[in-house]
């Protein structure tokens, strides 16, 4: 099918309607246009690019042989549905006649903005504005009292070696300037959307609009030293996190008063350390959750998850780079990585936005479009089918709260060594990993989206380092009705606590807070049968930190101890040879007797409790951590789950329900790393809703039957090898 033929399908309605944002979306009949919109935005729009346009105007050549016809004709007959446009750059110039900031010198009397639009409502191309906010060099050269003021100066800015981005602040009067150039660009162009980017802090800002603002809230000097133990310091974090939240919700409204468009800010700095202070309450200013990943399949899925979680509106967007190198516009990813990283929002019925750049002169480079094009035309394939609600058995908790290193404390803000290091987001990556790979329907829930705790059956609360009594209770009351919770770690810990540090859910994991136990190195070390079957030929598991030490509590289980280094670490020394072995890291011979492993029943549900991490992406051998959580996991939560896989580990299964069509949407990805994939085989196993019977099993594009029995509580079917997405329908009566 040609992509005309497939548009001409998708005017005609054959397409399926997720239906989610209607309201936003309409084929506006716009007289005197060739074309008018055959998709509905952004319901619809599965197929949507940006071209970075962050180019400055210093040189006249610059972006001067931009072409705004050639520019929208490639993308759109690359089988684009969306075009977002540069209004506006992080070099901070515009790209429309601008009354309030300054205009790019390559427009030269013309409006670029205006005749992207333009050209993208004759080919009935839906087109969405760009702003970078806070990024943005023309008001921090031009305004220098806005600027973003680290605590050790601009020197690091205007005489580092990557001294690109100028930034400022959000609390300074940049607001009223954002919000003025938003809203020229807004009345002036009939355009579907705004997506405001670069809304993060890139550090701990001192500005005097920052430190006024605290004085004013709080009443007290921004504290320099980072502590979390410290009330002043999570007070300017709070402060910090609520700047950002302020000047996304009054662009928000600003926006929406003038035009019922979409509006969505990037979204994917979620996933950064508290430097960068992107709350999670920044869904409220966002119709649908959208961002850039580039941290690979792991990261990805678990983002899908988060953001199928936290969009306001379904469906999300997830932006995939195409450059391999992201400073440099020319690479390209290899063609099956970027098919990959396009299909993993297609396994999510989500949309894909690739991001591509301009070339410094302003034209594109078109041999990628040629790429961009295949890409497209396979994701096509698939939209009919797509839409649902995410079927999963088992939550993984990302606590926003969390994301910081306690052990990085008393350190002055300029001298931070491991910002990036974060324990919470380790174990959250390595539990998402560990469940893809055993094919365990798994969904995210977070700190502002607890409520939908209720569609699961066991929640995972990996090294959690905060949680408040509130959600404690709700934990507490998932488990008091029969679910299961897997903690690891200090995960409930109240550090807070006027009579001492406890565990929040101590009655709910049968195990009470002792402190931590060993230092740099310590092992796990199993006593249960079935925990030393999981791990054989294992003696223990080595973990790379203290573990917690808890008091297992009456009518708990411990099911492995915790075992301390034959000699302490930092005890150990070369005169007199005091280790146990020179080349290695060796346990103690006798197993020490604090809890390592402890089951417990609460109300009618189950919980297991681990003292480390071990589901953390940075806790040791990967393979043999995975088989003890999971085995822990199965043990306290054995199924049936909403599906089974018998496949490769890099393939991941996703399961949607379309009970409006009686169906359920199995979808398997190939995410082999080592390229090209080698096509795997699948046998699949669904559970449809109970006191339905399947009537049929289709393999999606193609559309074949394919053969079925029933194995137990499931409906079994395999699929043939596969290199890249196989999918298939479950219809049922
Ligand atoms: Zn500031």
């Amino acid at each position: 099918m040609d992509r005309r033929k497939f548009h001409k399908l998708l005017g005609m309605g054959i397409i399926g309607s997720m239906g989610a944002l209607d309201s936003f979306s309409e084929s506006r009949a716009r007289p005197g246009k060739v074309m008018s919109t055959r998709v509905k935005w952004p319901s619809q729009t599965y197929r949507r690019l940006i071209v970075d346009m962050h180019v400055p105007d210093w040189d006249p050549v610059l972006l001067s042989r931009f072409d705004p016809e050639d520019y929208v004709r490639t993308i759109a007959d690359a089988g684009f549905q969306s075009i977002l446009h540069d209004a506006q750059s992080e070099v901070g110039l515009c790209l429309y006649p601008t009354k309030v900031g300054q205009m790019h010198a390559a427009l030269k009397g013309r409006d670029f903005f205006g005749e992207v639009v333009a050209q993208c409502q004759r080919r009935g191309i839906h087109v969405l504005g760009y702003f970078s906010l806070m990024f943005d060099n023309w008001a921090y050269q031009t305004h220098p009292d806005w600027r973003f003021l680290p605590e050790d100066g601009y020197d690091s800015t205007l005489e580092g070696p990557e001294g690109r981005y100028g930034v400022v602040c959000p609390n300074s009067p940049y607001r009223d300037y954002a919000s003025a150039c938003i809203k020229e660009i807004v009345t002036g162009y009939d355009i579907d959307g705004m997506f405001l980017d670069e809304i993060f802090w890139p550090g701990v800002c001192y500005c005097p609009y920052c430190t006024a603002r605290f004085w004013r809230e709080y009443k007290s000097e921004p504290p320099r030293i980072v502590n979390w133990d410290n009330s002043a310091w999570r007070q300017y974090q709070r402060m910090r996190e609520q700047s950002l939240l302020d000047i996304a919700l009054a662009l928000y409204r600003t926006i929406k008063q003038i035009r019922p468009i979409t509006v969505c800010f990037q979204y994917s700095p979620i996933f950064d350390s508290w430097l960068r202070s992107v709350p999670l309450e920044l869904n409220q200013a966002s119709d649908y959750a959208g961002g850039d990943f580039y941290g690979g399949p792991a990261q990805y899925s678990l983002a899908c998850k988060a953001f199928d979680s936290l969009t306001k509106t379904h469906p999300y967007e997830f932006q995939v780079g195409a450059p391999s190198e992201e400073l440099f516009r020319l690479s390209l990813k290899p063609k099956d990585e970027l098919r990959m990283e396009s299909l993993v929002p297609t396994l999510h019925s989500a949309p894909f936005m690739l991001i591509d750049g301009i070339l410094p002169d302003g034209t594109l480079y078109k041999p990628f479009y040629e790429v961009f094009a295949k890409v497209n035309a396979l994701v096509a394939r698939y939209e009919p089918f797509l839409g649902g609600d995410l079927l999963a058995d088992v939550a993984i908790y990302y606590d926003k709260e969390s994301m910081y290193d306690p052990a990085e404390k008393g350190v002055h803000v300029s001298k931070l060594k491991a910002v990036d290091r974060v324990p919470h987001r380790d174990a959250l990556f390595g539990i998402g990993s560990i469940l893809r790979e055993a094919h365990i329907p798994f969904g995210v829930i977070t700190n502002v989206t607890l409520e939908q705790l209720s569609r699961y059956r066991a929640v995972i609360l990996p090294n959690v380092l905060e949680l408040t009594a509130d959600q404690a209770a709700q934990f507490r009351r998932f488990v008091e009705q029969g679910g299961t919770l897997y903690a690891s770690g200090p995960s409930s810990l109240d550090r807070f606590d006027p009579q001492g540090a406890r565990f929040l859910l101590e009655d709910v994991l049968g195990v009470r807070y002792k402190g931590t136990l060993g230092t740099v190195i310590s092992y796990f070390t199993p006593k249960d049968d079935k925990v030393k079957e999981a791990i054989w030929p294992q003696l223990h598991i080595k973990f790379g930190g203290p573990m917690i030490r808890g008091e297992a509590l009456a009518g708990s289980q411990v099911l492995a101890t915790v075992t301390l280094p034959y000699v302490p670490i930092e005890s150990e020394h070369v005169i007199g040879s005091h280790f146990a072995d020179i080349e290695s890291d060796q346990p103690a011979l006798t197993p020490g007797s604090d809890p390592a492993l402890v089951q417990h029943s609460f109300g009618k549900g189950r919980a297991v409790w681990l003292a480390a991490p071990l589901e953390s992406s940075h806790s040791g051998s990967e393979e043999v951590n995975g088989r003890l959580v999971l085995s822990v996991l199965r043990r306290v939560f054995p199924g049936p789950y909403y599906f089974e896989a018998d496949t490769h580990p890099s393939v991941e299964m996703t399961l949607y329900h379309q009970p409006d069509k009686k169906r359920m949407l199995a979808g398997l990805l190939n995410m082999q790393q080592q390229l090209p994939p080698i096509p795997v085989e699948a046998t699949v196993r669904v559970q449809v809703p109970s006191g339905r019977r399947v009537t049929r099993v289709v393999s999606i594009p193609e559309q074949k039957t394919v053969p079925f029995e029933k194995a137990g509580p499931y409906t079994q079917f395999r699929l043939q090898p596969f290199d890249a997405l196989a999918m298939a329908l479950v219809e049922y009566e």
